[in-house]
C-alpha cells in the first residue's frame, strides 16, 4: 500500500508539472499558478524561469467585470467562451483543463501570433469562467446576429445588440475592429462546422 501511494505521488507531481508548463507556455501569472497547481511557490517560479528565461511578472490578478464589458475585450471573451462552453459539452472537460484546451483554440482563431501580447490573456480567461460560474456575467445572444457574447448578468439586456452589430463609430473602423469581425465570423462558421473540436 506503501509503495502504491508514493509511486501514485510522483505520478501527481509530474502532471503537476505538465499542468503548470502547459499554463506558463499559454502565459499564465504566478498566482494563478499556485491557485490551479499543488506545486510550492519556490518549484513554480524555478520552472517558470527555467521555460520562459526570466522571473514571473508581479501583480495581482484581475478582479473587475468592467474589463470583459469594453468592446474589443467582449468579442474577445466571447469568442473564448463560446468555444469553452462548446468543450465543457462536446468534449468532456472541466476545469483548468477546460480553460487550457479552450484558450489554445481561442489563440488559433484569432490568428494569434506568438510575438504579439493576445487580447486576452490566459489569467483573463480564467477570470471570465470564475465570473460566469458566480452568475456576475453570462452569455446573451445577439438579436440581430444570433452569436452569443458575454453580458453583465445584472443588466436587463432586452432587445440586446451585441457590440458588432451595434458598433461605436470609432471602434468599427480600426484594423483590430475589422480582425476581430473576420475571427469572430470564422469562429461561427468553425463552430457550426463542429471541426473546432476534431
Ligand atoms: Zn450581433
Amino acid at each position: 500500500m506503501k509503495k502504491t501511494g508514493v509511486k501514485k505521488s510522483v505520478v501527481n507531481e509530474g502532471e503537476q508539472i505538465q499542468l503548470a508548463t502547459e499554463m506558463i507556455k499559454l502565459g499564465a501569472r504566478l498566482q494563478l499558478l499556485e491557485s490551479q497547481t499543488t506545486l510550492s511557490r519556490e518549484r513554480l517560479i524555478k520552472l517558470y524561469k527555467e521555460l520562459k528565461g526570466m522571473s514571473p511578472p508581479k501583480g495581482m490578478l484581475p478582479f473587475s467585470t468592467d474589463w470583459f464589458l469594453t468592446w474589443q475585450p467582449n468579442i474577445h471573451s466571447s469568442i473564448f467562451l463560446n468555444i469553452y462552453n462548446y468543450m465543457v459539452e462536446n468534449a468532456g472537460v472541466e476545469g483548468i483543463t477546460a480553460v487550457l484546451k479552450a484558450y489554445s483554440l481561442y489563440l488559433q482563431q484569432v490568428g494569434h501570433d506568438s510575438d504579439a501580447e493576445p487580447v486576452l490573456s490566459l489569467t483573463r480567461a480564467w477570470t471570465l469562467i470564475r465570473y460566469i460560474d458566480s452568475k456576475m456575467l453570462k452569455l446573451k445572444g445577439c438579436t440581430c446576429c444570433n452569436g452569443s457574447f458575454v453580458v453583465n448578468a445584472y443588466d436587463l439586456n432586452q432587445n440586446y445588440l451585441c457590440s458588432l452589430c451595434h458598433v461605436p463609430s470609432r471602434a468599427g473602423k480600426t484594423k483590430k475592429a475589422k480582425q476581430a469581425k473576420e475571427a469572430k465570423e470564422a469562429l461561427t462558421y468553425k463552430l457550426v462546422d463542429s471541426s473546432v473540436v476534431a
